[in-house]
């Protein structure tokens, strides 16, 4: 074939593979009308979080953080942190050096927590805790030192005050016995009583969207909003205190962890789930719970991708009908595939896809490369676009909340899924602006959100005491 004929042939081939996948998966395909409805449903579900009455039954929780106001610049110190929710889990020695210079310097290490842990006995996960923080820092020369302490558990929790937090259940990959009800920086105490070789000051235990929102709102006083799109997808916001009928008192701001994970948990999202959502729950750890997270987060989206092809085949609409015992392994399709699969660069992407498909002892033809493309792609924008619907939904309460005709207002995000997929915050940022055109959004992506942050709430805490001091 002529050069020109071929790069015709490839569209039209591409566009055959497409429609056939579209057709299959219209289901995941949700329009502009569909999106801004959800919208307004999730504004509904932030009110039933919100108001007294409605909050003990509501599905989106709305949690009261404590956490009154974002940086101001003058912070300064030296901060221990703790992450631990995330794709890592990590310690962290943040120094702030205040002044109006706005330097962070960070020492950090990775440790890993065997699975062993993630899904056994809560005490021993505490103790572990503790073992890797002694570790860290006997390597930093620092264990005689009792240094403030500011931990990012990235779980919803019912916190009374800043040093308190109660765990209300595990999400993501964990799951371990007897620490759902508890506070779990009387855990971690314990923990580290037991060893009895260092001290610290547990200040302060925050959620990563909050240390997202924290860490951006040092560098851009305008942030409000923190946004996590990786393992799992949270958002929290800055709040007015007389909207939050949780909590006393009508003076000031409070950040809002809204934990909308949970959305759909009392059956909002029925409508809007499909039988594979629905298979994606009843294989995960926790059944019934998370379901706007599992239609979205970096936890789920390789395994949504996998069982789509799964079915696929055994329709004969791809690899002859034919699936290997990979394929058909749970767990098999890393969301990391997906990034490379789902790159606007097409050729960089179908040479991905048939990588990743012979990996799986499968042989796969053009088309079929072209289909699992497509199915990538469906699958990751519909997890931004749904994000794009709940995000829109808290920029339309600040707005009014400020009783703005527009708003100006910046959103500090974090998350694997959004700074490793190569589309993701193009689609996200794009249908954000779509939905609601009068506000102007800012994206600021964090760098190192989680761990910085817990030591800026702990900085902001630590300057706030000391200023009731004087
Ligand atoms: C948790 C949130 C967290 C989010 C992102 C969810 O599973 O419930 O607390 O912010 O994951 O890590
Ligand atoms: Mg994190």
């Amino acid at each position: 074939l002529a050069p020109s004929l071929m790069a015709n042939y490839c569209t039209e081939l591409h566009d055959d593979q497409a429609n056939k996948v579209d057709k299959y998966l219209h289901s995941l395909l949700l329009s502009d009308e569909t999106l801004m409805e959800l919208s307004i449903r999730f504004r509904r579900e932030m009110d039933k979080g919100l108001c007294r009455d409605t909050n003990p039954t509501a599905a989106v929780k709305m949690l009261p953080t404590f956490v009154r106001s974002t940086p101001d610049g003058t912070e300064q110190g030296e901060f221990l942190t703790l992450d631990l929710g995330g794709s890592n889990f990590r310690v962290l020695l943040v120094k702030v050096v205040g002044n109006g210079k706005q330097k962070v310097e960070i020492e950090n290490q990775i440790y890993a927590i065997p699975e062993h842990l993630m899904r056994g006995c809560g005490a021993k996960l505490f103790d572990h805790i503790a073992d890797c923080l002694s570790d860290f820092l006997e390597k930093m020369g620092i264990k005689d030192k009792k240094l403030p302490l500011g931990f990012t558990f990235s779980f919803p929790c019912q916190q009374t005050k800043l040093d308190e937090s109660v765990l209300m259940s595990w999400t993501k990959g964990f799951k371990s016995s007897g620490v759902e009800g508890k506070d779990v920086v009387n855990l971690l105490r314990k923990s580290i009583k037991k060893r009895g070789d260092f001290d610290i000051d547990i200040v302060a235990v925050i959620n990563d969207t909050v240390g997202t929102m924290m860490t951006c709102g040092y560098d851009d006083q305008h942030c409000e909003i923190g946004l996590i799109v990786g393992t799992g997808t949270n958002a929290c916001y800055m709040e007015q205190m007389r909207n939050l009928e949780v909590l006393d008192g009508d003076e000031g701001r409070m950040c809002v962890n809204t934990e909308w994970g949970a959305f759909g948990d009392d059956g909002a999202l029925e409508d809007l789930r499909t039988d594979i959502d629905r298979e994606i729950d009843a294989g995960s750890l926790n059944t019934g719970k998370q379901l706007f997270e599992k239609m979205i987060s970096g936890m789920y989206m390789g395994e949504m991708v996998r069982l789509i092809l799964v079915r696929m085949t055994k329709e004969q609409l791809l690899f002859q009908g034919k699936t290997t015992a990979e394929l058909l392994t749970t767990g098999s399709f890393n969301s990391k595939y997906i990034y490379a699969i789902d790159s606007d660069k097409d050729d960089e992407g179908l040479t991905s896809a048939e990588k990743v498909l012979r990996g799986l002892s499968l042989d796969p033809s053009v088309e079929d490369c072209i289909a699992t493309q497509r199915v990538c792609q469906i699958v990751s924008t519909r997890a931004a676009h749904l994000c794009a619907a709940t995000l829109v939904a808290v920029l339309r309460q600040i707005r009014d909340n400020k009783a703005a005709e527009k708003l100006r207002t910046t959103i500090g995000v974090d998350g694997s899924v959004y700074k490793n997929h190569p589309e993701f915050s193009r689609r996200l940022h794009k249908m954000v602006r779509r939905l609601v055109p009068d506000c102007d959004v800012r994206f600021l992506q964090s760098q190192d959100g989680s761990g910085k942050g817990a030591a800026m709430v702990t900085a902001v805490a630590y300057r706030l005491a000391a200023q009731h001091a004087e």
